[in-house]
């Protein structure tokens, strides 16, 4: 699995999809540059998300709201004085801890002991083995089992009660049991906030203390009125956005899953009191069949609903992705209730009321949000479509099977050879496509490199000029994932690509 993530980092790098930043000064952790074929996946991204959410809904329209807000928006929205996670540092290694992520890297060495006696008896027992049994039996396992429950129930009390002394002491009793760092030399537990903040302009001091927004959604919120006003707009109804984020995470790792600079693309809709969990659940199926469309394969997805959610929600769940390194959150969605919209009233003073002409009545709606990570949404098309095939001649090739909607170039047109006009008709045809689909026109080396290369950087269809095609006017089109060449009609090439690359 970890290898799986390395494959994808250095693939990503030699094609030009990602980056580290500013390489030449060996990078800076947590941020990544998007390369001339990453930038293009990001857009293709950007557009399908945009598509079905604004302009297939008739009642979702979009915005772009600036990255700086008023700083009394992050008091109302909570973010000031909660969003916060737990630090620790160990004062030997310099190291820095989440420290619910440490303890969670503990418990996964609990059970990775657990799986080690089970797999020891798997093999000793073989067809008779009984895995429940010997979990319900085998004093090793049951101590262990218990000792990882024992620390989930204390992990989470602690957590929940915002018990920093306790977190604390957990974790130097699990240092003691099953020790990560080897030291004992630890700072305190402390909160950190996770909120980038600069100053405005030249006035020094707290008054002109500004921050880069952690999420899109507020900068919604706070146009709620805006929009629903000037584009008369009816409840429900829903205001998309895609943009920057930014978080100072503690731990920045895992490639472009978790940055500190991040995309998302936000949907927040408003509906009546009291409907809001009818349109949970309509959104939460939505974006399932959003995601399913992608054809990345089912299996690779997951619902987890909350079970703890945070203080502004009444439900909440996460689509999960079979990312490298194992299932993790690719999108949130979100019963946000009334609360965004009554902390900005309160902290304001302004009404953010809607007037429901069918109830004749005023009310504050309730929110559903779908809010998904652009940049994860790009790992997870990526890692899904990196594939090692081993081809029937015992030959090996990689391929990129992006969703050709996605690809960065749909089509790539080749000559044959550099001579007899060869060149020049595809030129010409290269011509007579670019305006529509995005195209490479591709001649160095053997046709065999060529489409290697292509199927390497995910170009799903390359069409071949060859002396047949000063003939009669047909290519070949060869498809990325069967490798299966067809004969087309020069005539009849822009139809069959744009039934091929569309949704
Ligand atoms: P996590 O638990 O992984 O930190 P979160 O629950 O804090 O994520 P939300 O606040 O719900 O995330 O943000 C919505 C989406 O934004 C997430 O589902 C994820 O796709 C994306 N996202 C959040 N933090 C990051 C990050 N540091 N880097 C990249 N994407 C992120």
């Amino acid at each position: 699995k970890e290898d799986k993530l390395k494959d994808v980092i250095s693939h990503a790098k030699e094609y030009g999809y990602v980056f580290p930043s500013s390489e030449i000064y060996d990078g800076l952790a947590a941020a990544y540059d998007y390369g001339q074929l990453g930038a293009e996946l990001k857009n293709n991204i950007k557009q399908y998300w945009w598509k079905s959410m604004v302009q297939l809904h008739e009642n979702i329209v979009g915005i772009d709201a600036s990255i700086f807000m008023h700083p009394t928006t992050w008091k109302a929205s909570g973010h000031v004085d909660a969003f916060n996670d737990p630090l620790i540092d160990n004062k030997d290694s310099k190291k820095r801890y989440r420290a619910d992520v440490l303890i969670e890297e503990h418990i996964e060495k609990y059970v990775q002991k657990n799986n080690k006696e089970i797999e020891k008896a798997k093999k000793k027992f073989g067809d008779a083995f009984d895995e429940v049994q010997f979990v319900a039996t085998n004093p090793n396992v049951v101590r262990n089992t218990a000792k990882i429950r024992e620390i989930e129930d204390r992990m989470r009390e602690t957590l929940e009660n915002n018990d920093l002394e306790g977190v604390y002491n957990l974790i130097m009793d699990l240092e003691i049991v099953c020790p990560i760092s080897g030291t004992k030399n630890w700072t305190e537990v402390r909160q950190f906030n996770l909120m980038f903040s600069t100053e405005l302009g030249s006035v020094a001091g707290d008054a002109s203390k500004i921050y880069l927004r952690p999420e899109t959604a507020q900068g919604i919120f706070v146009n709620f009125l805006n929009v629903q006003k000037s584009g008369r707009m009816k409840v429900p109804f829903g205001i998309a956005q895609i943009g920057k984020a930014f978080r100072n995470e503690i731990i920045a790792r895992q490639f472009i899953f978790r940055m500190r600079e991040f995309e998302q693309m936000e949907m927040q809709f408003f509906v009546r009191p009291g409907e809001e969990l009818k349109w949970y659940e309509y959104w939460k199926e939505t974006r399932r069949k959003w995601h399913l469309a992608l054809g990345l394969g089912a299996e690779k997805y997951r619902f987890h609903d909350h079970i703890k959610l945070a203080h502004y929600a009444n439900a909440a769940a996460d689509i999960e992705f079979d990312f490298p390194m194992g299932f993790k959150e690719l999108e949130g969605i979100h019963s946000r209730t009334d609360f965004d919209l009554k902390q900005h009233e309160q902290f304001s003073g302004k009404k953010l009321q809607y007037f429901d002409p069918e109830l004749n009545q005023n009310y504050i709606p309730y929110v559903v949000e779908t809010s998904v990570g652009l940049d994860r949404l790009f790992l997870a098309v990526l890692s899904a479509s990196l594939k090692n095939e081993v081809l029937e001649d015992g030959s090996e090739r990689v391929v990129l099977s992006l969703p050709p909607a996605l690809a960065p170039y749909k089509v790539a047109v080749m000559p044959l050879t550099k001579k007899d006009g060869l060149p020049e008709k595809a030129q010409e045809i290269f011509n007579s496509l670019r305006m529509d689909f995005s195209c490479q026109y591709d001649e160095k080396d053997s046709p065999g490199k060529r489409y290697r290369r292509q199927d390497a950087i995910g170009t799903p269809y390359s069409i071949m000029v060859d002396h047949q095609t000063l003939e009669d006017n047909t290519v070949t089109i060869r498809d990325r994932d069967t490798m299966l060449q067809e004969r087309v009609a020069i005539a009849d090439l822009h139809r069959v690509i744009d039934q091929k690359v569309n949704f």
